[in-house]
Parts: structure tokens; C-alpha cells; sequence
């Protein structure tokens, strides 16, 4: 598989976790992490339950924030201020703008359940981007094709399996055009029989588009097939980061061959 940045010079990271530090109370769960992603690349972690892998894409979703560190979005950094003893995301226009630019699928979907699929994908870019209904419907009826439900447009969440609603959530992450796609265990929920059709998609979606995406997941085949490079994870640290093909035959660190053995 052609690397993205064989194309071209190489431009700056889309995503740069720079000294980053993350503590939940007293537990440090991140410390010192380095790495960044490149433009249209697509980079799967792995490691133990518990290693640090969904926070680091709540971190760079600032759906949770950072104790120490930097993350740089298209080299721009993410900014936090302290508002009411609280330290949250700064919301004026340049911050806004970056994180319109972050698209997140998440295990457990949430979609807004009162609310149409139709109206689910429409919200956002009607409210956040400034589109027209007509032009957002247009985009929403050509993505539910995309993602093979062109006829549930009027269903309601709750009348949809697992897998389809995982498939509008798809749907409504891409409604957006983001540049970068975090997809967080988005088949852990799902029935096995339904797994294979939510990942059809996002290959489709990763052979369709140069949408950069940083990846969670426990499908290794998927992850073999999707990346461009694995990180493995342990202990809130990378320990191992290279192409699918060496990571999964024949990995440089004794941590990512025990992993393996007991997963694959
Ligand atoms: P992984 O995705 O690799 O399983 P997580 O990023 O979910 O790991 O979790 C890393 C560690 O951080 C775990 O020990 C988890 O219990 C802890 N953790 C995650 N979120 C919170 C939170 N909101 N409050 C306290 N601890 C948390």
C-alpha cells in the first residue's frame, strides 16, 4: 500500500500528541507521549484493555483534556482556559473552526434518539457548517447510500439494529467532510453477525477518500487491512509503531508478540 506521504512533500502532521501527560485523579494514564499522524494516513492502536487508547481520542476530540503536553491539530494547537475552576476547550472562531475538522464514531453510536435519521445527519452541518436543509439533505440521502440504508432516511434510531444505527453514525461523522475520522471500538457493541457490514463500510470510506483516520479496535484483520501503521500501546507509552505487515508478522518488541499471541 502506497504510503500518503509518498506523494508530494511532506507536509505537516494532521494530528501531533507533543509531551503529552493525562491523569485522571492521582492515576497517570499518559505520560510523555509522542506521535503524530500524517495527512491521509491511517493509524490503528493497539495494546491492552485499559493502555490509554480511548483517551487518546477523547483527548484530541477535547472531550477530555490534557494535564500537560500540547496537541497540535494541522499544527495549530488545541487551547484550554479555566473557566469556573474548570479547565475547558477555548470556544472562539479559530478553535471551533480546528475541531469542526474532527469527525468521532464512537462504540455505543449516540445518536440523538428523539430525532430522525435524517435529522440526526442533517444537525450539524446545518447548525455548525452554515449549510442549506437542501444541500445537507442532498449530502445525507447520497452518504445513507453510501452506507446502504438509502431507504431508512425517516426511521428513527430505536428502529434501527445495532449495526445499521452504527452505520448512520458513520453516515453523520462524514456529514461533516471532517479531515480526520477517530473511530473508538466502533464494533465492540455490535452483534457479531453485523461486525462485517459496519467494517465494509469504513473500508469503503478509507478506499474512497483520504480522510485521515486514527483508529481503536479490536479487529485485527480490519486494522491489517485499513492501516497504514499500528501503534502499540502499553502502559499509557507507544511501545512498538510500524506497518501492519511487521507488526503483525514479525514485531521488533517482546510486548507486542505477547499481545498478539493472546489476541489473534
Ligand atoms: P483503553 O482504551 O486502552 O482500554 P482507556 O483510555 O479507556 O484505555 O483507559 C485508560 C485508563 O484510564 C484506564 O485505567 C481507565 O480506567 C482510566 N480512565 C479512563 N477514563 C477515565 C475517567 N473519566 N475517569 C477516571 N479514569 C478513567
Amino acid at each position: 500500500m502506497p504510503t500518503p506521504t509518498d506523494s508530494g512533500t511532506s507536509p505537516q502532521p494532521v494530528i501531533e500528541f507533543k509531551d503529552v501527560e493525562k491523569r485522571f485523579g492521582d492515576k497517570t494514564v499518559l505520560k510523555d507521549l509522542n506521535f503524530s499522524v500524517e495527512r491521509g494516513e491511517r493509524v490503528t492502536l493497539i495494546g491492552p484493555s485499559g493502555s490509554g487508547k480511548t483517551t487518546i481520542l477523547r483527548l484530541a476530540m477535547t472531550l477530555e483534556h490534557l494535564t500537560d503536553g500540547y496537541i497540535f491539530i494541522n499544527g495549530e494547537p488545541l487551547v484550554y482556559e479555566q473557566r469556573n475552576g474548570k479547565r475547558v476547550p477555548v470556544s472562539n472562531r479559530e478553535q471551533k473552526r480546528l475541531r469542526t475538522r474532527i469527525g468521532m464514531v464512537f462504540q455505543q453510536f449516540n445518536l440523538f434518539p428523539n430525532m430522525t435519521v435524517m435529522e440526526n445527519i442533517v444537525e450539524a452541518p446545518i447548525h455548525v457548517l452554515g449549510l442549506k436543509k437542501e444541500e445537507a439533505r442532498n449530502r445525507a440521502h447520497k452518504l445513507l447510500e453510501d452506507v446502504g440504508l438509502p431507504e431508512k432516511a425517516d426511521a428513527h434510531p430505536t428502529e434501527l439494529s445495532g449495526g445499521q444505527q452504527q452505520r448512520v453514525a458513520i453516515a453523520r461523522a462524514l456529514a461533516m467532510d471532517p479531515q480526520i475520522l477517530l473511530l473508538d471500538e466502533v464494533t465492540s457493541a455490535l452483534d457479531p453477525e453485523v461486525v462485517v457490514d459496519v467494517l465494509e463500510v469504513l473500508r469503503n470510506v478509507a478506499a474512497t477518500t483520504d480522510v485521515t483516520m486514527l483508529i481503536v479496535t479490536h479487529e485485527m484483520s480490519f486494522a491489517r487491512d485499513v492501516s497504514h501503521r499500528v501503534m502499540m500501546f502499553d502502559g499509557g507509552k507507544v511501545v512498538e509503531s510500524a506497518d501492519p505487515e511487521t507488526i503483525f508478522t514479525n514485531p521488533a518488541q517482546e510486548r507486542t508478540k505477547k499481545f498478539l499471541s493472546a489476541v489473534l
